[in-house]
């Protein structure tokens, strides 16, 4: 049997691949070596995500009392069993739903190990076979730093982090990125110390400059001891717990140490040579337009060819990629990516930031609007966070930039606004619901020209 494609890897950029191009007609084969939904769903998103509403559920009663409900006597407190158990049964939930959509569309689940055999063939665990295309969407793994051993029980990435059934006592998180932040603050709400460490001067250093000084600021207020210009040496497990020697030989000792330096693309063995792919000097599969390799043929998307390493970025290049190739439409240019972050509060952005706009000497405006001037926001007892919206001399949305309760969510309407080069007057002509959040982006927008309802100062 010929395939019209073989998708190597089933996460949220081969599985999602793999059903668009079955329902453009194409005979699909999905190679996984290890579980259907990628890290996305096993190991990434979707855990963070359960556990992050379990910190939230944890935050939301300690802060009862204000909202004027009266709890019994006691401290709450986390049950880190039943929040796995919780975090297993969505995952195995939505695994199960992957699973039949698959079916449903008639794609062949092959179980396996795919590489690429001297002369290009395809193969898995050894076995060649036939396909007219191949998309590669094998994602990425973790970096590992020199000095720090990953031995999965006190020095830990991620992956082995998810499937803890107790709190550590102090977690020492190597990294201030996205996954640093995150488990920092929903590790803090479970009632860890957490001590981040961070080599460059700011945490998540690609966000909106003023967003990420303000979630340091939230973070340092709730007692997480943040050290940025600080790199860890060395950290050395016992039984009793790990010293971690830092740059300017500080020594501190952790309960546990989380390593999150960063992703790696992941083509260790898949053999890509053979098959004529070529390979950045970052270990990315370098892509066209139409997500083609350097061999026409084989194709790729998500994680492995860098970038954003996002799961939506990944599920919309899948897309793209086969309505591109078996759909014969046009290669799809849109690069405007939203980026959610589920720390506490929450943040998210989309289009350039400041720093982006001033060094490409790009001309513009900027509004802004506070959460605490939202009805919303005051309601809900949750009044810290602010919106940014950056404008071209003509109106145009350059960049929107959010902390504070649903930023996450609020981020869609800008994501469209931006990919679709709105101006502040399209966001000002679309009514927005009162009281509700999105009220805090309109007015930031409407605040870049001068127009912010809620707001005092000189209207332009
Ligand atoms: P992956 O999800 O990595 O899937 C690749 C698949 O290929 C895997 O199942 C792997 O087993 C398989 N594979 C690899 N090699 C082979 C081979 N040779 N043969 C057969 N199968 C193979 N992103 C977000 O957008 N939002 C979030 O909130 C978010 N949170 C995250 C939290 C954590 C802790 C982590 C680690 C990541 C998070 N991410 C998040 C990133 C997101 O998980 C990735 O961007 C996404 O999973 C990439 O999708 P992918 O399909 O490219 O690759």
């Amino acid at each position: 049997m010929t395939y019209d494609i073989a998708i190597i890897g089933a996460g949220p950029g081969g599985y999602v691949a793999a059903l668009r191009a079955a329902s453009l007609g194409a005979k699909v084969a999905l190679i996984e070596k290890d579980q259907l939904g990628g890290v996305c769903l096993n190991r990434g998103c979707i855990p963070t995500k359960s556990f992050i509403a379990s910190a939230h559920a944890l935050k939301g009663v300690l802060h009862a009392a204000e909202l004027g409900v009266r709890l019994p006597e006691g401290e709450p407190s986390i049950d880190m069993r039943a929040v796995q158990a919780r975090k297993t049964t969505i995952v195995e939930n939505l695994r199960g739903g992957i699973e039949k959509l698959l079916k449903g569309r008639g794609v062949e689940l092959l179980h396996g190990q795919a590489a690429f055999q001297e002369g290009g063939a395809l193969a898995i665990d050894g076995n060649a076979i036939e396909a007219k295309h191949v998309l590669i969407a094998t994602g990425s793994k973790w970096i590992e730093l020199p000095g720090i051993p990953i031995d999965h029980e006190r020095i830990v990435t991620s992956d082995a982090a998810l499937d803890w059934t107790f709190i550590p006592e102090h977690l020492v998180i190597v990294g201030g990125g996205v996954i640093g932040c995150e488990f920092a603050c929903m590790m803090q709400t479970f009632g860890a110390k957490v001590t981040i460490i961070e080599a460059m001067d700011s945490i998540l250093p690609p966000v909106e400059g003023a967003i990420s000084r303000l979630l340091a600021r939230a973070m340092k207020g709730r007692g997480i001891d943040i050290r940025t210009k600080t790199t860890v040496d060395a950290a050395v497990a016992s039984e009793g717990g790990v010293s971690v020697t830092l740059s300017g030989d500080e020594t501190i000792t952790a309960s546990h140490v989380l390593v999150a330096v960063g992703r790696r693309p992941d083509v260790s063995a898949l053999n890509v040579s053979a098959a004529g792919v070529e390979v950045t000097e970052r270990g990315a599969i370098a892509v066209n337009e139409r997500f083609q390799t350097s061999n026409e043929q084989i194709l790729a998307i998500g994680d492995v060819i860098g970038g954003w390493m996002l799961a939506h970025a990944a599920s919309h290049q899948g897309i793209a990629a086969m309505q591109t190739l078996f759909g014969h439409e046009e290669a799809c240019t849109t690069n405007v990516v939203p980026s959610p972050i589920f720390t506490d509060p929450e943040i998210a952005g989309v289009g350039k930031t400041a720093e982006q706009l001033k060094s490409d000497g790009v001309d513009f405006r900027t509004g802004r609007f506070p959460y605490a001037a939202s009805g919303k926001a005051l309601c809900d007892g949750d009044p810290d966070g602010q919106a940014i919206v950056h404008i071209a001399a003509d109106g145009k949305l350059l960049g929107v930039h959010l902390i504070g309760r649903e930023a996450t969510t609020m981020i869609a309407e800008a994501a469209l606004a931006v990919s679709k080069g709105m101006r502040v007057r399209d966001i000002e002509e679309t009514i927005h619901s009162h009281p509700t959040l999105p009220e805090v982006l309109a007015e930031a927008a409407a605040d870049a020209e001068g127009r912010a309802v809620h707001k005092l100062g000189r209207p332009r």
